[in-house]
């Protein structure tokens, strides 16, 4: 009887968590309060849907203090995160769910990153090995939460980081050992892509060449 071999490594669910103001959309210091605020950064919704293409799953984590201070409510949020999935619909992708702190600061709660209770909350909803778990984030606060619940940390070049101190992100950046620095979300997804071919072609997988389109 001829037996087929099957790959002998168990496949989790693939699984990329995105910081979102800074990562996806432009970061404003007043908080994006309602669609017509939602501003995606160059090349972010194409990354996305690179990602999704590639088997990644995409969640969001994302703080929204802005609930807490009593600046827009559950509904507001709840529009530019559908607004957000239309303009990712546009450009083939998708978020598969947006996971926020509402709390301010000074609520002491658990889900405020860098606290890890909103990845957590992640890892028990999709049944992911946190290890394997990709966070890309815009601030230092996001690499700090990859190391506080033990998924790996990436960090984009942005806004939020050049607005630091000169030298103090690269303080940070030491104190979270493994964390990888990329220019932007499009670059994150390259070298995701990227990495995963190569460790596939290790193991002597069949690879697909990239799908993404030549420049015209
Ligand atoms: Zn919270």
């Amino acid at each position: 009887m001829p037996r087929t071999e099957s790959p002998t490594h168990h496949q989790h669910m693939k699984l990329v968590i995105l910081g979102r103001d800074g990562t996806i959309n432009r970061y404003r210091d007043d908080h994006v309060k309602s669609p017509d605020e939602l501003e995606p950064l160059p090349g972010a919704l194409e990354a996305v849907a690179r990602l999704n293409h590639h088997g990644w799953h995409t969640v969001l984590a994302t703080n929204q203090p802005g609930i807490g201070r009593g600046l827009m409510d559950m509904g507001a949020l709840n529009a530019v995160h559908l607004r957000l999935n239309e303009l990712l619909q546009q450009a083939g992708g998708r978020i598969d769910a947006a996971f926020f702190c509402p709390h301010a600061p000074e609520d002491g709660c658990g889900c405020r990153k860098p606290l890890p209770g909103l990845i957590e909350e992640i890892g028990k909803r999709f049944d992911v090995e946190i290890h394997e778990v990709h966070l890309v984030g815009a601030s230092l606060r996001d690499l700090q939460t990859a190391a506080a619940a033990g998924c790996q940390p990436h960090l984009l070049r942005g806004d939020r980081l050049a607005s630091l101190p000169p030298g103090r992100a690269d303080e940070l950046l030491a104190e979270v050992p493994g964390a990888r620095v990329h220019e932007d979300l499009a670059a994150f997804a390259d070298w995701l892509i990227e990495t995963e071919r190569r460790q596939r072609a290790g193991r002597g997988e069949a690879v697909e060449p990239d799908s993404r389109p030549l420049p015209l």
